[in-house]
């Protein structure tokens, strides 16, 4: 039988990176994943050209830009891997890159570079690839038992049968399914006794059902900057980006952004033209204007908002200055307080990532290993989403850096200790 000293399952960003980082150490890795065409989620991101870190990245603040039910839980692996590291290698490979908005590095050239570039790094780490590969069963058994001082992972699967002391999950999350993505990671988990937090799209468009959402249809295709806002009190989140109209909804970076902090049933408020004071203008448009007011309001915001605002209210359709305060001032605050009430999300088919995940309570800061031994997550897998922006691939470098650096110098003998079924646990 096949033996290596770890085995990771998954090749997207962080299997790939996790692998490159283990191999380097001296560890003698498998990397098996279960699609043709691995890294699919590389390839496509950033529109082709990967945004694949973030500069504004806080470790000592993770819970600005992450969102999970311990974002604190990132801290050290952000840490102790930073953009700047990934950065560097991504210039030691030659990768052009620049950054556009917000501290976003994306590359030059296309996306396939960095797939390129982790690929190389796989090599110099003399990783095992298999793939596509199905994994028809994983079993554990504890120490001792193949006569091994720690306990030993067994992959079944239709390229064979292989061993080793420490598996990483690396399988990524329920986004974007014609890519690839599986529950193997979550199913995995709870076959051993692992927490995971229910899993839901996130940076994801919003959806408006039925006929309230009618008057809008016909901005589709309409994009603006807004300032948007989910929440009350400590759970209030707001985000100053664009927003685009579409046929079923709202989506943009706006609303992709305040879509992971979004609960089901609550309202969303949003302002049409931040930074302005829109019942102050239409007061001073109305003190020296006989304009009609949709042509006053067009001056602050896009036009195709301004007709379908005050083309729904028979009050508006007439000059500014015949409009009475109280209808003006309504007007104002429909632009700058707008309340609505998403039916739901475009769901994982368009989500860019999953929310949710392992529950980081049952996994080392430190080390990504989980209470069962041997056992690591790393990447979307785990309860940890960043912020659109090249934050979640930051998160998979980090995480696959710390893992493959705990396995390289940790024996999976030293793990927490389990807390649910440890031996012969199976998972299809
Ligand atoms: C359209 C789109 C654009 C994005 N753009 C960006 C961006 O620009 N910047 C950014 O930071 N993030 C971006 N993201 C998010 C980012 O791609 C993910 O967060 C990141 O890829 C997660 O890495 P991962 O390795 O954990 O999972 P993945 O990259 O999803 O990799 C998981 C791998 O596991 C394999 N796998 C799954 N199930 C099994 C199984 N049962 N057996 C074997 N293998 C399995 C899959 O085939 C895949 O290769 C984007 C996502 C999408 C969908």
């Amino acid at each position: 039988m096949n033996r290596f000293d770890a085995i990771v399952i998954g090749a997207g960003a962080a299997g790939l990176f996790c692998a490159a980082q283990a191999g380097q150490r001296g560890l003698r890795v498998l990397l098996i994943d279960h699609s043709e065409r691995i890294a699919e989620k590389i390839r496509i991101s950033g529109g082709g050209r990967c945004n694949f870190t973030n500069r504004d990245i806080d470790a000592r603040a993770p819970q600005r830009h992450f969102v999970g039910q311990n974002p604190n839980f990132c801290r050290s692996a952000l840490a102790r891997y930073t953009p700047q590291q990934f950065v560097a290698l991504v210039e030691r490979h030659g990768i052009a890159h620049h950054e556009k908005h917000k501290g976003q590095l994306f590359c030059d050239g296309p996306s396939q570079q960095i797939i390129d570039m982790l690929l190389a790094e796989c090599a110099a780490g003399g990783v095992t690839h298999w793939q596509p590969c199905r994994v028809e069963r994983v079993t554990f058994s504890a120490a001792g038992a193949h006569g091994t001082d720690a306990g030993s992972y067994q992959i079944d699967s239709d390229r064979g049968t292989v061993q080793a002391p420490r598996l990483v999950v690396a399988t990524g999350g329920l986004s974007i399914p014609q890519l690839g993505a599986s529950d193997f990671g979550y199913r995995l988990a709870r076959q051993f006794g692992l927490r995971v937090v229910a899993p839901r799209p996130a940076l994801v468009p919003l959806t408006f059902a039925g006929e309230g959402w009618a008057p809008y249809a016909g901005l589709a295709g309409l994009a603006l900057p807004v300032r948007i806002e989910c929440g009350q009190k400590k759970e209030r989140m707001e985000f100053l980006e664009d927003l685009l109209f579409t046929h079923r909804g709202l989506s943009g970076p706006a609303v992709l952004q305040v879509s992971s902090y979004w609960q089901e049933g609550t309202p969303l408020v949003i302002d049409f033209a931040p930074g302005t004071d829109v019942a102050a203008a239409l007061g001073a448009a109305k003190a020296r204007s006989r304009k009609r007011i949709a042509n006053e309001l067009a001056t602050l915001v896009p036009t195709r908002l301004a007709d379908a605002w005050v083309g729904e209210e028979p009050t508006l359709q007439r000059p500014v200055n015949e409009v009475p305060d109280r209808a003006l001032n309504a007007l104002a605050e429909r632009i700058a307080r707008w309340q609505i009430t998403p039916s739901g999300t475009e769901g994982y088919k368009k989500a860019e990532v999953t929310a949710g995940g392992i529950d980081t309570r049952d996994l080392s800061s430190q080390t990504m290993e989980s209470k069962q031994p041997g056992l690591y997550f790393i990447g979307e897998v785990v309860d940890v989403t960043g912020w659109l922006g090249g934050y979640n691939f930051q998160w998979a470098w980090a995480s696959a850096f710390a893992c493959a650096g705990a396995m390289a110098t940790v024996s999976p003998a030293t793990a927490l200790p389990a807390s649910g079924p440890s031996a012969a646990a199976a998972c299809v």
